[in-house]
């Protein structure tokens, strides 16, 4: 077993894992750019391992699986709804215009640019999966059985955790993240189902999508924090509370410190959303949450 980890937790630097058994290697998740995946390409050839047969991919966001392309003998294994995500999920020229000059104004061009601008869009192609499934599907890896079990709707539409359990490990994907999570699904409730997904594993060791790796408390300190944001963000709601205000004024207690607390106004937006608000289209909660982020620095 093997894990591919960033020390920058943030936007775009996702982790990679790796089950090797029986001259066969899976690959858990590619990275954000072509360049950042020949990386982790080396890595696995500096490694001697055998090449990678199975890929999945855990869910739609680019930081994900936008290298999929470098891996064509691979059979891409994903859940059906992130298969059907994945094309339309902040596609490579979205990103660009996010960062080119005509939006370098706005709250979101700025905030983007300050995130994403060192990323190199350059050359990639959405490769959707070669195979799909709903639920649960174990797939044998050389001699160790695999389980890829799918908790989405949460993080993303489609999310899947891998479970393997001769290791007593779970590579969550976005399930897990070591900075404020940000929320592109929803509700808050099926994500804290999702953390007792991977509770309910018995796993020692859980690699998170971003940031580094934990035992169970590690997974039970996150679902606290869905737990807190999911109750503040209901009396806020309750009481008529903006969501980008909620999710700016909301009490963070033991989670005050986690960095990049701006992502909270998408998951507010998302959660809202769910508790029977319009739906907010993604270019304005981006501009709310460069706003969230501008203001914050100021202060
Ligand atoms: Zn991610």
């Amino acid at each position: 077993m093997y894990a591919y980890l960033h020390s920058d937790s943030g936007w775009g630097h996702s982790n990679a894992g790796v089950v090797v058994s029986g001259g066969e290697t899976l690959l858990v998740d590619t990275q954000y750019t072509l360049p950042m995946t020949r990386q982790l390409i080396a890595a696995l050839e500096m490694a001697g391992l055998p090449p990678v047969a199975t890929l999945v991919t855990t869910h739609a966001n680019g930081d994900h699986c936008w290298g999929n392309g470098l891996f064509p003998a691979a059979d891409i294994v994903a859940s059906a709804a992130t298969a059907s995500a994945m094309p339309h999920d902040f596609p490579p020229a979205t990103m660009r215009r996010l960062l080119s000059e005509e939006l370098a104004a706005t709250a979101a061009g700025r905030y983007t640019r300050q995130h994403f601008a060192d990323f190199d869009f350059d050359g990639i192609v959405v490769v959707p999966p070669t195979s799909t499934f709903t639920g649960v599907q174990e797939r044998a890896v050389g001699g160790r059985t695999v389980v890829l079990i799918e908790v989405g709707p949460a993080h993303s539409d489609g999310d899947v955790i891998v479970h393997v359990p001769d290791a007593g490990l779970v590579f969550a994907g976005d399930i897990l993240f070591s900075d404020h999570p940000v929320m592109w699904a929803g509700p808050l409730q099926n994500w804290i189902s999702a953390c007792d997904r991977i509770l309910q594993t018995g796993a020692t060791r859980i690699v998170p999508g971003h940031g580094p790796v934990v035992g169970p408390q590690g997974v039970r300190d996150f679902r606290g924090y869905l737990e807190l944001v999911s109750s503040e963000l209901r009396q806020r709601f309750d009481a008529g509370v903006p969501y980008w205000i909620a999710a700016t004024e909301l009490p963070l207690g033991p989670y005050e410190d986690l960095a990049l607390r701006e992502r909270l106004v998408a998951t507010a937006a998302v959660e809202y959303h769910h508790l029977g608000a319009a739906k907010i289209p993604p270019p304005e909660v981006l501009e709310r949450m460069g706003q969230a982020y501008i203001d914050a620095s100021r202060n």
